[in-house]
């Protein structure tokens, strides 16, 4: 059978393979240290499943509006406002079936054949293949250490040509968990801005953040980048809610209102339970975020503190999300041996770097209990150890 050229160019996911690879060797009896989990250990906290059960038996089962339920279109305009001083009404925002779903239907409203989507590597895996998804051009700008794994103005604005459309920028950022700063952000926001190119701000870790870095939102800069700048965000990451699968877009009215009618002829609305699931994070009390918070930054030091000085490995300081980005460079195996080599001999799952634009790296989630922890890092140590 001859498949449609658009889906043989498509990588599947190395990250949800390995993670699927360690559970069945979990399952097998085998002891794994997982670090490959891209999702919060936590239980969605107890008031957000009260809220969707609550849906349920009042009748929330039926089909909603394509857009989203508009009392959650409501509270996540009143986020947005009061979270990142962003200026969006209700009919701004699509609620989607997660950030990557968001990400996926602002592809297929905003990129024609052709068009170029700049990405400063390492990146989400998902972000080129989405672009090539819709016969788009993924410009892949690396970034390494000498700039903490930032993308500099200057090589922003080398890489747009008259075929660039979307920059896309990701802070907090997965792999390399750096979070640009005000004034990194204003000088992206003048080429943007100058250049006349729109940005999707990947927001999905916001509340992952340490040592009191400011989370910024580029489209609160000004009005000119406002009108520039797509948010992407989700519940997944700061509520712990993977699997309900509800995400957002917050657009100007033209992009909200054509992606809706792209979700009116594909997916329809988000799960309507869910849907008030969300309602209840945004509008109940923070403190189960900023609890997880607490636990990951503890985290965090323990993994930073054991690898900083292990010969052979050399790592950022990752200002958020959950990953620390480690570069195995002095190894002299890449990503995708060590990762398989580290599982088979020590039974340590972790994501190898190459899918992420990054080969001499591999990345490590402390999504996961503190013991275990410990344990997977004397493992990594004593593979490292072999191997240098
Ligand atoms: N963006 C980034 C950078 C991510 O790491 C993820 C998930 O891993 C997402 C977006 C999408 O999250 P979800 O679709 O679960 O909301």
């Amino acid at each position: 059978m001859e498949l449609a050229q658009r889906i043989t160019g498509i990588k599947p996911s190395v990250t949800l393979a390995i993670s699927a690879l360690a559970k069945a060797m979990q399952q097998d009896g085998k002891d794994i240290c997982s670090f490959s989990a891209g999702e919060p250990d936590f239980a969605t906290p107890q008031h957000i499943t009260a809220a969707a059960k609550q849906a349920l038996d009042r009748g929330k089962t039926k089909y909603g509006a394509a857009a989203g339920e508009p009392q959650l279109r409501e509270a996540i305009a009143n986020k947005l406002q009061r979270d990142n001083g962003l200026d969006y009404r209700a009919a701004n925002i699509l609620v989607t079936n997660g950030g990557k779903h968001s990400l996926y239907n602002l592809m297929v409203t905003l990129i024609d054949p052709g068009d170029e989507v700049i990405i400063p590597a390492p990146f989400w895996l998902s972000y080129p293949e989405m672009v090539k998804l819709v016969d788009g051009i993924p410009v892949i700008v690396n970034t390494d250490s000498s700039t903490d794994y930032k993308i500099t103005p200057e090589a922003l604005n080398a890489a747009i040509t008259p075929k660039t459309k979307l920059f896309i920028l990701n802070s907090p950022s997965n792999p390399s968990g750096v979070v640009y700063t005000r004034a990194e952000l204003a000088a992206l926001a003048k080429v943007i801005v100058d250049r006349d190119i729109m940005v999707v701000s990947d927001e999905i870790y916001e509340k992952i953040i340490y040592d009191g870095v400011e989370q910024v939102s580029i489209g609160a800069l000004g009005a000119d980048i406002f009108e520039r700048t797509i948010v992407s965000n989700g519940f997944a990451k700061a509520y712990s809610m993977t699997g309900w699968r509800v995400g957002y877009l917050a657009a100007p009215l033209a992009v909200i209102q054509a992606a809706s009618a792209l979700q009116g002829h594909s997916t329809s609305n988000v799960c309507t339970f869910a849907q008030y699931g969300a309602i209840a994070a945004l509008e109940g009390s923070q403190e189960c975020v900023e609890t997880m918070r607490q636990a990951f930054a503890q985290r965090r030091q323990v993994v930073l503190d054991r690898l900083c000085d292990v010969p052979g490995l050399s790592c950022a300081k990752p200002d958020g999300a959950f990953y620390v980005f480690v570069n195995i460079s002095s190894t002299n195996i890449n990503s995708l041996d060590f990762c398989q080599q580290l599982l088979e001999q020590q039974l340590v799952a972790t994501i190898p770097g190459q899918p992420f634009g990054a080969d001499d790296h591999i990345r490590i989630s402390y999504a996961t209990d503190l013991v275990t922890i410990e344990k997977g890092l004397d493992r990594l140590v004593a593979f490292v150890r072999a191997h240098i």
